[in-house]
């Protein structure tokens, strides 16, 4: 089992906060699209021919491709690798370009879930993160979606932010209760460096990010969506039951993936590897047969990290017996005693099988599992 992602590297306008790798000029788009092909057939054997059971079209915009450049890369999964008979087909969008002649096309293409950039329906917070879309483009693309069919949506919120009240984070994730959405994914306004955002706090044009509000909209939402019968399933997604990304869940399960085009990365169970984030020397490489990726192999310490560094941030928890299985048994040991001042303190639970995080641990995911990080 195994998974596909593709990223299109292109955007209509940069978001203030976004760090992701995308440009804004498209000129060379179709020359984009013939490397990610190309890379597409070249990596054909680094899945092993393991089934494909998800493909992800991530960004960047991926909207921004006109439906026939999406129905040419999937055709070109199916000819190169193992699909599955009705694989999970995700796309990630701005609601700017999802007309009701678009949803249709992407439709009929294969596309069977959408994840679409809406981040707030309120017209001010869209304008200081120099959105592309308005909040009327917001309300209309998920009712057109659902309309033409689309029942597997997720949307992309963000709470924290400087315009955002508490009462407008409530209408916010209640709209998408009201429009029946069964999939949210929410993140914290984070400042990554060198963005505008991170500028215009720096010059005092836009309020530093108050990590308080941050946790205080993180605490609201969990209320919210545990009463709207949402599973918080990872610390940032919530799903309906039944609605789960099957794609990010299978990274957070340390399934193999392959990802293409650049800047983006793939596992294959002992390595990682990442494209070049660069369009013009991804391009170049390409055209030469060649795939322009860095490779790492993992040693026991990363993926043991890694391991508890994800599997803390999900609802099934980090599993012990996993631990003791492929870390050793005194590491599951040395785990369980380490999460005691963890659960002394209301952080964490366990079963005896597994560690979870507990609401009020869930603010602190991060930093709990630094403290069992291992040494090389
Ligand atoms: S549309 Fe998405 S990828 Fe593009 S700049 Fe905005 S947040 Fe970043």
């Amino acid at each position: 089992m195994a998974g596909i992602y593709i990223h299109i590297p292109f955007c209509k306008k940069a978001c203030h906060y976004c760090n992701f790798h995308f440009s804004t000029t498209t000129y060379y788009r179709d020359e984009m699209l013939e490397a990610i092909n190309k890379e597409l057939v070249l990596q054909q054997s680094y899945l092993h021919n393991q089934t494909i059971h998800t493909i992800y079209f991530g960004g960047g915009t991926p909207s921004i491709l006109p439906a026939g450049a999406i129905q040419t890369l999937l055709q070109t999964i199916r000819e190169h690798y193992n699909v599955a008979p009705s694989p999970e087909i995700t796309l990630e969008a701005n609601p700017d370009d999802l007309l009701p002649g678009k949803l249709q096309e992407l439709f009929d293409a294969g596309i069977n879930r959408l994840s679409i950039g809406v981040q707030s329906f309120f017209e001010d917070d869209l304008q200081w993160m120099n959105r592309a879309h308005n909040a009327d483009q917001a309300l209309r693309c998920l009712q057109d979606a659902q309309r033409i069919g689309f029942s597997n949506i997720s949307i992309d919120l963000i709470y924290g932010g400087p315009t955002l009240t508490d009462e407008a984070w409530k209408q916010n994730v209640h709209q998408a209760f009201a429009l029946n959405i069964p999939h949210l994914s929410c993140y914290a306004l984070t400042v990554e460096p060198g963005t505008a955002l991170d500028h215009f706090i720096n010059k005092k044009k836009i309020p530093a990010i108050d990590p308080d509000k941050a946790a205080k909209h993180f605490e609201m939402l969990m209320n919210w969506v545990e009463e709207a019968g949402y599973e918080h399933y990872e610390i940032s997604n919530y799903a309906k039951p039944g609605m789960h990304s099957q794609h990010n869940s299978s990274y957070w399960k340390g399934m193999p993936y392959l990802g293409v085009g650049p800047s983006a990365h793939s596992y294959d169970g002992n390595s990682r590897q990442w494209n070049v984030a660069n369009n013009q020397l991804y391009m170049q490489s390409i055209r030469q047969d060649t795939v322009p990726a860095e490779v790492e192999t993992l040693s026991p310490a990363m993926k043991f990290n890694e391991y508890m560094m994800i599997s803390l941030r999900t609802s099934r928890g980090t599993d012990l017996a996993y631990i003791s299985e492929h870390f050793g048994e005194a590491l599951r040991l040395d785990i369980e005693t380490g999460s005691k001042p963890f659960i002394t303190k209301g952080w964490m639970t366990t079963d005896g099988h597994f560690l979870r995080l507990t609401k009020e641990g869930k603010f602190f995911a991060d930093g709990i599992a630094a403290e069992f990080f291992m040494e090389d």
